[in-house]
Parts: structure tokens; sequence; C-alpha cells
């Protein structure tokens, strides 16, 4: 009768390679939702957009025009907004925003739905 013993140098080197294996899956797949939630690859929106023009969106919030947005105040941001779904008050770039659905805005930009979080 013969018993097979298994060496434990190759079941230590097979748990750490299935580790190993898991953890970058667990990396992609964590990269992958956050970019997905932040909506950083969505389109941007434009500001000729109906719904955006609506609102006054500016991709630069400078840009609003304060005769017909009189509640826009100077330093309001999509990155202070509570509807962003980037990165809370990053300097620029983009993410998405629940307000408008299926684009990115910019995280300088602005639009009359601005709500401050809180
Ligand atoms: S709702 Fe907020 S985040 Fe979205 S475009 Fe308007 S100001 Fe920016």
């Amino acid at each position: 009768m013969s018993v097979t013993k298994k060496n434990p140098d190759s079941s230590r080197r097979s748990f750490i390679a299935t580790a190993a294996v898991a953890a970058s899956a667990a990396l992609v797949g964590l990269k992958s939702h956050s970019a997905r939630a932040a909506g950083e690859n969505l389109p941007h929106l434009s500001e000729s957009d109906p719904l955006a023009k609506s609102l006054g969106y500016q991709m630069t919030a400078q840009n609003v025009d304060k005769s017909k947005f009189p509640t826009y105040k100077p330093g309001e941001r999509c990155a202070d907004c509570r509807f962003f779904q980037g990165t809370a008050g990053e300097k620029s770039g983009f993410g998405g925003c629940q307000i408008f659905a299926g684009y990115s805005v910019s995280a300088d930009g602005w639009c009359a739905s601005f709500n401050a979080r809180s």
C-alpha cells in the first residue's frame, strides 16, 4: 500500500498563487466598479443639451449667466454638489451627476440644480 504525501512547499505555493489571483481579480473589480460609480467613462454633458441649457449648466461655473440664474453663488461647483458622483471637492475632471443620467459633468461646472453637500 502506498500513501501519497503532499509536498508542503507545493501546497503553500499553490495557496499563494491562488490568493494572488483572487486579490488581483478583486482589485480589477473594485477599480471597474468605482470608475462606473464615479461616471468618469460617461460622455461629457454638452452645455447645448436641452436639459443642460434649461438648467444653465456651464462646464466652468464662473461662466454662469447670473442674470438668468441669480441663485448661483460664486464658489459653487459641481464637485461640491450632493448630486455629483465623482470625487467630492475635486479640482478638475469629470464625474457622473444624478440629474444628468448617462453623462458626466465637469467638477468645475454648475447648474441651477446645485445643492451643496452637507
Ligand atoms: S446637479 Fe450638481 S453636479 Fe449636477 S450639474 Fe448641477 S451643479 Fe453639477
